[in-house]
C-alpha cells in the first residue's frame, strides 16, 4: 500500500507528487508547482490526497502554502482530490465552465465515477474560465497560461509556463480515451493538438504517462496520437 516511488523533480519548481505508480494506481499524474505560492494541477483520485499531502512535505515544501488548484477537466481521477485540498488548505479550484458542471453535480457518467467504481460528491468550483486563454499570475511573479483544449471532454484545459529559457507544457490526457459518454470529440481534440504542438514546448507533463523532455520527443509523443486517431 505505500508507494516505491518517491516525488520526482521535473524542474526547479515543478515536480510530480501523485501518479499511479507513486500513490494510488486509480490516480492521474498530479503535478506541483513552487510559484512563490503553491499550485498543484490536478488532485487525484481522492484516495490519496493525503498522500499527496505528505509527497509535499517530503520535498521540503510546505502545503500550507497551497492557493490553487487547477483542474485539467472533469475526471474523477483529476478531480476527486479536490474537496480534500479545499477544505484543509482553502485552495481556490479552477476549470474551464464546460468541464465545471459535472463536478458540481456529481455526475457519475460524465466525470468517470461510476467506471472508476467511485463516488464524487457535488464540489463547488470557485473559478470558471470560458475563453480559449487566460493568464493567471503567481505571486513570484510568473504566470501561467490556460488553453482551452477541447477533444478528451468539452472542456479540457492544458497549461503552460516559461520559466528560465524553458516552457513546461501540462497537456494531461493528451492520450484520451475519446468515448461519447465524457462528450469527447475527435475533430475538436485533433485542433487542440495542433495548438499543443505550435507551443514548441520544452517539457511535457502528461496526465497518465509522466514527463518527457526535449522538444522532438514532446512534439514526437503529441504526433504519435495524432497518428494513431487518423487526420
Ligand atoms: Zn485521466
Ligand atoms: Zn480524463
Amino acid at each position: 500500500m505505500f508507494g516505491l516511488s518517491s516525488p520526482e523533480r521535473v524542474t526547479d519548481s515543478v515536480y510530480l507528487v501523485g501518479s499511479s505508480d507513486l500513490t494510488d494506481s486509480r490516480d492521474c499524474s498530479v503535478y506541483l508547482v513552487d510559484a512563490g505560492e503553491l499550485l498543484l494541477v490536478d488532485s487525484g483520485a481522492g484516495v490519496s490526497a493525503a498522500q499527496i499531502t505528505r509527497n509535499i512535505e517530503l520535498l521540503g515544501l510546505d502545503p500550507a502554502l497551497l492557493s490553487t488548484l487547477i483542474l485539467t477537466h472533469c475526471h474523477i481521477d483529476h478531480v476527486g482530490g479536490a474537496a480534500y485540498f479545499k477544505e484543509r488548505f482553502g485552495v481556490r479550484t479552477i476549470m474551464h465552465a464546460l468541464d465545471a458542471g459535472p463536478v458540481e453535480n456529481g455526475d457519475p457518467v460524465r466525470t468517470g465515477a461510476s467506471w472508476y467504481g467511485l463516488r464524487l460528491s457535488p464540489l463547488p468550483v470557485d473559478v470558471k474560465l470560458e475563453g480559449t486563454e487566460e493568464t493567471l499570475s503567481f505571486r513570484d511573479g510568473t504566470s501561467l497560461v490556460c488553453l482551452h483544449t477541447p477533444g478528451h471532454t468539452p472542456g479540457s484545459l492544458s497549461l503552460y509556463r516559461d520559466r528560465g529559457g524553458e516552457r513546461v507544457l501540462f497537456g494531461q490526457d493528451i492520450h484520451g480515451p475519446f468515448l461519447p459518454e465524457f462528450g469527447a470529440d475527435l475533430s475538436a481534440w485533433r485542433e487542440s493538438m495542433e495548438t499543443l504542438l505550435s507551443l514548441e514546448a520544452d517539457i511535457l507533463c502528461e496526465g497518465h504517462f509522466g514527463v518527457y523532455r526535449t522538444k522532438t520527443r514532446v512534439k514526437a509523443y503529441i504526433e504519435g496520437y495524432l497518428d494513431q486517431y487518423g487526420s
